[in-house]
């Protein structure tokens, strides 16, 4: 395995577990393989393979070609290793995933989050409001919800992924 292949595989591993390292590994070994190659080389079942393919796809550690079956008249998607640098794919994705959190917590700081004090379901303004600020679970008075542990928590997992170097 070159390193950088070697690098993506323990990427791979570590972000997606055991069985989607082993499918980094064997698809550095073969270039190319599609999910059906890849089930029965490691034999596992094929819905586990196509489901950590999509997460591979998605985190950006794997890419396909596609190539039309002419005489079944479908598709085969045919997976390899991302050719690009992999300190870079994970940095795209810290940056996806900061985005997010910093988005959950511009929300949770604007205030407008309910709590039944019954069932203690969390609503947002906009639900409370078509509710009348009743809860529609238990029909109890809604109450405006302490999210300083939310936010306190948000504000950690931030400042550690900000501070989180990769290499
Ligand atoms: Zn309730």
């Amino acid at each position: 395995m070159s390193e950088r292949d070697q690098v993506l595989f323990i990427l791979a591993k570590k972000i997606h577990g055991d069985i989607a390292g082993r499918i980094a590994e064997r698809l550095s070994r073969v270039g190319e393989a599609t999910d059906e190659q890849l089930s029965q080389a490691l034999g596992i079942e094929i819905g586990i393979i196509r489901r950590l393919l999509n997460e591979l796809y998605e985190s950006r550690f794997v890419r396909y070609r596609r190539v039309r079956d002419v005489d079944q008249g479908w598709y085969l998607y045919y997976w390899r290793l991302t050719d690009d640098d992999p300190f870079r794919v994970v940095e795209e994705r810290k940056k996806k995933v900061l985005e997010n959190l910093k988005l959950k917590l511009e929300h949770e700081e604007s205030g407008s989050y309910f709590v039944c004090p019954q069932c203690k379901t969390r609503y947002s303004f906009d639900d409370v409001a078509d509710y009348m600020f009743r809860c529609p679970e238990c029909g109890s008075d809604l109450e405006a919800a302490d999210n300083s542990l939310i936010i306190d928590k948000l504000k950690m997992v931030i400042r550690r992924l900000e501070e989180l170097k990769l290499e």
